[in-house]
């Protein structure tokens, strides 16, 4: 049989960073990916003439050569070199403010420059704002302190270093914004972000947002140019050159035990030996399916049990045969929340006649090049909060996501005053079936568990020890220590590759 000393299941962000970080490590590891790609939901699509990006907005934490982000740093490190492009504002947000008031705003970059747009759209916001971003300082750096002692953090080094990371850390972000007397027009444009985590800010735990939006504020979002596809590619290649592995259209079906430790994995190409398996998949995919009972702890039943599975994505992609410019259409994400009340807002998501959020994002904004000439490419997200797309029949699929994909149309026409319908030269749609199929999620979550207050980031990554408690197997992904999204994977990945080479060493004495 086939021996490694590692096998990492899943080619997606988590399961790249993870096998890169093994294999420059000197382990012989092996990279299964069911898809014939890699990436997972890092990845493109042609439609026509268009390639589209199939998830990413925007990167957070890479940031300028001056001043890089744990991502661009992590890259470095992996020695992976992709040319990326600056997101010149955070967002512009189109809503209702709990207050009844009409809010549409545009924020740029910039600590600076963003306080100064707060204070001019929200008078009296100033002193709030710079307590937010001194207080994200901290919380980045304390979560990066957690991140490197794997999970047992020095309480007095704590406490002397990050007194007010402690104070707030465990509160929600609605409950310090309130105590840093945030006026609530504010906190309603600030928290605009919340679904990117897809918990609403009355339930997301402060450290984990103030620790998103001031990375994305400070050093702006950043795409790749050739989209995530190019990343992953490039993730890929770097892991061969490194000396791994890829089997590419290879499910893996079991996880194989000896004497209750892993031995192996079982793949529709055959069996292979290896002491460490790192799932890139859902731990509730993998216990109903992929390990025998008897070795799965009862403490990991209920704690998978007890979470919520998070948002479940639908995504209307267009190419369009005009360009940007032709078309009216100035900024690259436009967020459109029924409400900015954001437990009312997440709510609504919860079933398809309610669901009225949309995030538009027009590619050209940032690289013209996104498209053939004279084209633009627009996509338009929303998420679901529950299971609403297991009651469509196959009968009804196609209509139902074909008029959920033109009421996004309806409404964006209707907030901004730019009109699409006639240019359409190609339409996709993807519903959470789609990336069901394609990640082999529950539901099609691509977000995990939600990080709601008792399962926040914090909670997590302080259980790092007594997390993952059978022998030879780790999980790394969305639903891991450090929550959705892309920097959060790629970190997640190298933080459960150290975890398992720190377990070699043990055993090796
Ligand atoms: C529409 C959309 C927009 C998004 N926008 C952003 C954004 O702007 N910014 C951001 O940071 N994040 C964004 N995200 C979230 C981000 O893409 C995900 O959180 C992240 O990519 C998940 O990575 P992961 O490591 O959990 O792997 P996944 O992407 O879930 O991939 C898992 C991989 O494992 C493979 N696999 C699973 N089971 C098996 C098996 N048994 N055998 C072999 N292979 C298997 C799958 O095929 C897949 O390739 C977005 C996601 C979506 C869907």
């Amino acid at each position: 049989m086939l021996t490694y000393d590692v096998v990492v299941v899943g080619a997606g962000n988590a399961g790249m960073s993870a096998a890169c970080k093994l294999a420059m490590s000197g382990q012989k590891t092996l990279l299964i990916e069911q898809h014939n790609l890699p990436g997972g939901c890092a990845t493109s699509f042609r439609r026509g003439r268009f390639e589209f990006e199939t998830s990413l907005h925007e990167l957070c934490d890479y940031g300028p050569a001056s001043d890089p982000g744990d991502v661009r740093l992590l890259l470095k490190d992996y020695g992976i070199n992709v040319k990326f492009l600056e997101v010149p504002d955070t967002f512009r947000v189109i809503s209702t403010a709990r207050s009844g008031r009409e809010i549409d705003a545009a924020m740029p970059v910039g600590q600076k420059a963003f306080i100064d747009k707060m204070e001019e759209y929200v008078p009296g916001s100033r002193a709030s704002m710079e307590d937010f971003f001194t207080l994200g300082d901290e919380c980045n750096a304390a979560t990066i302190y957690i991140n490197q002692s794997n999970g047992s953090p020095d309480s007095e080094y704590m406490k002397k270093h990050f007194p007010n990371f402690l104070r707030t850390a465990a509160h929600t972000t609605n409950k310090v914004l309130d105590a840093l007397k945030m006026p609530r027009d504010a906190q309603d444009i600030l928290n605009t972000y919340w679904s990117y985590l897809g918990v609403d800010t009355e339930r997301l735990t402060f450290m984990h947002y103030a620790a998103m939006v001031h990375k994305y504020v400070t050093r702006s979002a950043y795409i790749p140019e050739l989209t995530s596809h190019g990343l992953s590619l490039a993730f890929i290649d770097r892991f061969q050159q490194l000396g791994g592995e890829v089997w590419f259209n290879t499910k893996v079906e079991k996880v194989l035990f000896e004497n209750g430790a892993v031995s192996g994995v079982s793949t529709t190409q055959g069996d292979v030996a290896a002491k460490h398996v790192i799932l890139n998949c859902n731990p509730h995919t993998a216990y109903a399916t992929m390990l025998p009972k008897e070795v799965i702890p009862e403490r990991e039943i209920r704690l998978a049990n007890a979470r919520t599975h998070s948002a479940r994505a639908f995504v209307l992609y267009l190419g369009l045969n005009k360009t940007a410019e032709q078309l009216g259409l100035t900024d690259y994400s436009i967020f459109m929340p029924p409400t900015m009340d954001t437990a009312k807002a997440y709510q609504a998501l919860s079933s398809l006649e309610t669901n009225d959020y949309i995030i538009s994002l027009c590619y050209n904004i940032v690289n013209p090049k996104a498209s053939p000439e004279g084209t633009c490419m627009l996509s338009f997200t929303t998420f679901y909060s529950d299971e609403v797309w297991k009651d469509i029949s196959p009968e009804n699929y196609v209509n139902t996501k074909n008029q959920i994909a033109s009421r996004m149309i309806d409404k964006f026409e209707r907030k901004t005053g730019v009109k699409l319908r006639d240019y359409i030269e190609e339409a996709e749609v993807a519903t959470p079936w789609t990336f069901a199929r394609y990640i082999n999620t529950p539901q099609g979550t691509m977000y995990g568990y939600e990080t709601n207050e008792w399962d926040s980031m914090m909670a997590r990554l302080m259980s790092l020890n007594t997390d993952y408690p059978i022998p030879g197997l780790k999980f790394a992904g969305a639903h891991g220590p450090r929550g959705d999204g892309y920097s959060s994977t790629y970190i997640c990945g190298e933080l459960i590759a150290r975890l398992t080479l720190k377990d070699m060493a043990e055993e090796a004495k």
